[in-house]
């Protein structure tokens, strides 16, 4: 990395931080009450080192394989990470005891998995359910009227627990599309959270990435995943 692509790593980060604050203010919230989670995909170790330094409260990943080659690069030093992407069963035991958080539950049986694995380890591994908010055939979660059960028979698992849940609406081609969908995670989330089941601690909404995470903020969310806001457009190959 170039020392002019550090500066402007830094700029990107600082500029979303004062959007996340902003956007947190307007509704009377704290900016520290929102974690900045970097999604890190398609950016190598050093880049993800570079970002992570400059104020980010977590790495997030999507691959399974490029998070272990990063993980064994040491870019993810001192930080959190969590896997945000889709996850197939039989890779859950490679995350195991290398991530804080995985955000992308999106399926009893995947949290099942990770309870199994988990108990391997002798670990609690918290866990986000992610929810199919947009109903959208292409993608992965839970139905909404589906998740109030997942988190009754996920809290009956002792090595796993429940901290709330994680959203990927539609790709928003216009400003405030997404408005709706992060105001029905929200009274998801609200509605999760009363219920205080036991060996849950609901405290986490997960939504809002470059796009949208100021509204997903004003809406209440407590995490966001941002990528290309921080790191640039990525380069698919
Ligand atoms: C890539 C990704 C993001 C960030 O997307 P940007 O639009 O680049 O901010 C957030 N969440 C998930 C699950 C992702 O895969």
């Amino acid at each position: 990395m170039t020392e002019q692509e550090r500066n402007v790593m830094e700029e990107n980060v600082r500029a979303v931080r004062s959007k996340i604050a902003y956007a947190a203010q307007q509704v009377g919230r704290a900016p520290e009450d929102i974690t900045l989670v970097a999604a890190t995909k398609m950016n190598d170790a050093e880049r993800v080192r570079a970002a992570l330094a400059c104020g980010i409260d977590a790495a997030g990943e999507n691959r399974v394989q490029e998070l272990l080659e990063k993980y064994d690069a040491h870019a993810y030093d001192g930080k959190p990470l969590h896997f945000i992407g889709t996850l197939q069963t039989n890779k859950v035991k490679y995350l195991i005891g290398k991530v804080e958080l995985i955000q992308s539950v999106s399926s009893v049986r995947l949290g099942q998995v990770i309870a199994k694995e988990a108990a391997k380890c002798g670990v609690r591994q918290d866990i986000l359910l992610e929810v199919n908010i947009g109903g959208e055939e292409s993608k992965s979660g839970l139905a909404p009227d589906e998740v109030d059960d997942a988190v009754r028979v996920l809290a009956a698992e002792p090595t796993v627990c429940v901290r709330g849940l994680m959203a990927i609406p539609p790709v928003a081609d216009t400003k405030g599309k997404n408005i709706g969908y992060f105001r029905a995670m929200h009274q998801l989330f609200i509605d999760i959270a009363a219920k205080k089941y036991d060996n849950t601690d609901i405290s986490v909404l997960s939504m809002g990435m470059s796009g949208d995470y100021e509204d997903a903020i004003a809406c209440g969310a407590t995490m966001v995943r941002v990528g290309s806001a921080i790191f640039g457009a990525r380069h698919y190959m």
